[in-house]
């Protein structure tokens, strides 16, 4: 495990720990025109392998990521974007908001 740091006033989300410290989320985009490949960045998993203080900066952190689309295509790979923005994922949603989706999904598949 890592060490989340500690939230200092006034607050700058600059490193992976205090996105994750903070609950921000991460997606990843290419920027190749009409790719349109984009994903979650698993920050727990980023911040193992790269540590927790590592720049969460777009031009520290393309060039551990790579479009696998253009790769597969032969075009330039490594023009990919970061969104940063509010954590919105199931695990995040309220309790009863989560078993009202998780009913819906059940009653679809029986
Ligand atoms: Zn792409």
């Amino acid at each position: 495990m890592f060490k989340l740091p500690e939230i200092t006033y006034p607050l700058t989300i600059d490193t992976i720990g205090k996105m994750l410290a903070t609950g921000t989320e991460m997606s990843a985009t290419c920027l190749n025109t009409g790719c349109n490949q984009s994903s979650r960045v698993n920050l727990v998993a980023l911040a193992k392998r790269i540590g927790s203080n590592h720049s969460n900066m777009a031009g520290d952190l393309q060039k551990f990521f790579f479009c696998p689309n253009c790769r597969a295509a032969g075009r330039n790979d490594k023009r990919v974007g970061f969104i940063h923005h509010a954590l919105t994922a199931d695990h995040s949603q309220w309790p009863r908001e989560r078993q009202i989706e998780r009913a819906k999904v059940w009653r679809v598949k029986s």
